[in-house]
């Protein structure tokens, strides 16, 4: 077949170096000028800035795993690296997850927190997602004063959104779920973050994620500075840019699908168009040199700053760094802030930072209100009959990691190859 791929990221990359693995001709059609997406690096002043967050690598998933590692060559090409994550609570540092490391908080504070966790437990245990929303499952695993102290300030600032409107789908497999037992007895044991799902990583030696989008580019057919704004499409074809396809495959954002696809179908248009008002929310990354640390992952809950969390970088390679001088780091802020409002916002953080460049990414969180996966699986079997496929963060709205942006693509060329 020939088959169109709507966006470079590691969703595109990956589907289009997989259909042509199975025999398929492929085009992708990326609207930037390189390939990466959300996972996209530059150098700057000598040292590695990812334009988005601070991207490692890891996969739960076999399959992933053994397709991603026949596409480098781990030990020569990965640095394997442990998570040293900390959150700046009060102005001291303390473990990451904060429910492990209880014992590093104030005596009066961890009296509160034991006898609600006790209420809690004789209340009896609740599976996550029996909870209607983010708040109840936060309030209900964690008790009042975690939630007050750190959960609800934290996650409003990720989120912008009220935590009661957040649906419990998007958690599966992205935070651990301790109950009210576990966290007693890790904060015993003094287990740290083992149990956590990034607790260890793979980081390419050089070039970080860009390594990994212009590896997995290397001889595909791939347009840049094409932005994809019309799309025709029948039963048989699908024209895209002047050329005839069999199947298209689109990562790009499923809520401008229904300004872009010229179709027959009104069902099709209508239900894309359910879809067209969802909510994101954007980062804007200020990358910056730091004073030596060995931490990660610096998570920020204060309200002090509207910085998140900083991103170590330079702890993940030594080539993330300038030959000569500090390390560097990238602090990350939900949603639009001036390159003046980020500035004058650092003073306040560790590190004695000092900026080089910065970011503003529109979109890089999808906010999953219940009933949407629903929508997305529905306008998914409606665009089969075109065969068209969204897949990837922004075109399923799942809050994907690569693996599963990667695991997505291979559902998608096994559902080609039937
Ligand atoms: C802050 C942050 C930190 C993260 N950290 C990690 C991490 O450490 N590890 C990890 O595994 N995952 C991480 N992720 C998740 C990871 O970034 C995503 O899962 C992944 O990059 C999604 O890839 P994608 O291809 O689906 O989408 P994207 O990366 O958004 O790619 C879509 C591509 O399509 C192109 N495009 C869109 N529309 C059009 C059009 N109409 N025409 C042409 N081209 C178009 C875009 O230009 C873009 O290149 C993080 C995400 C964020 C936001």
């Amino acid at each position: 077949m020939e088959i169109a791929v709507i966006g470079a990221g590691i969703s595109g990359l990956s589907a289009a170096r997989l259909l042509e693995e199975s025999g398929h001709a492929v085009t992708v059609l990326e609207g930037s000028g390189k390939p990466g997406g959300l996972i996209r690096c530059d150098v700057v002043s000598g040292g590695l800035f990812h334009r988005v967050g601070g991207h490692i690598f890891n996969t739960k998933i076999d399959r992933v795993a053994k397709w991603f590692w026949s596409q480098f060559d781990r030990e020569k090409e990965f640095i394997k690296a442990k998570r040293n994550a900390k959150i700046l609570f009060e102005g001291q540092l303390v473990g990451y997850p904060i429910e492990n490391h209880l014992y590093e908080l104030s005596p009066e504070k961890v009296k509160r927190i034991i006898h609600e966790l006790m209420i809690l437990e004789g209340r009896g245990y609740k599976a996550p997602f029996s909870y209607n929303n983010f708040e109840e499952f936060l309030l209900g695993n964690f008790g009042e004063t975690l939630y007050q102290i750190y959960f609800k300030p934290y996650n409003q600032k990720i989120w912008h959104t009220d935590l009661t409107e957040i649906s419990l789908e998007w958690l599966e497999g992205k935070l651990p779920m301790p109950n009210y037992r576990e966290i007693i007895s890790r904060n015993i044991t003094r287990e740290g973050e083992t149990e956590m799902v990034h607790s260890s990583f793979y980081y390419p030696f050089t070039g970080g994620s860009q390594f990994i989008a212009d590896r997995l580019a290397e001889n595909l057919d791939i347009r840049y500075g094409v932005r994809v704004a019309q799309i025709e499409a029948s039963e048989n074809k699908i024209r895209i840019e002047g050329s005839i396809y069999d199947s298209m495959i689109y990562t790009g954002d499923i809520r401008l699908l229904h300004n872009m696809l010229n179709v027959n179908d009104e069902g099709l248009v209508s239900s894309l168009k359910s879809v067209s008002s969802l909510r994101s929310n954007g980062t804007s990354n200020l990358f910056c040199e730091t004073d030596d640390t060995d931490i990660s992952w610096l998570y920020i809950p204060g309200s002090s700053t509207r910085a998140h969390r900083i991103i170590n970088s330079g702890n993940f390679s030594p080539n993330n760094n300038p030959p000569e001088g500090r390390k560097t780091c990238t602090v990350e802020f939900s949603g639009e802030v001036s390159r003046e409002d980020m500035e004058k916002e650092i003073k306040v953080l560790p590190g004695n930072l000092k900026v080089l460049d910065m970011n503003y990414e529109p979109n890089s969180y999808v906010i999953q209100t219940s009933g949407v996966r629903e929508k997305i699986d529905h306008i998914r079997s409606k665009l089969r009959k075109y065969k068209i496929f969204p897949i990837g963060r922004f075109a399923e709205w799942e809050y994907y990691n690569m693996d599963k942006a990667i695991d997505s693509a291979m559902n998608c060329v096994d559902f080609l190859k039937d």
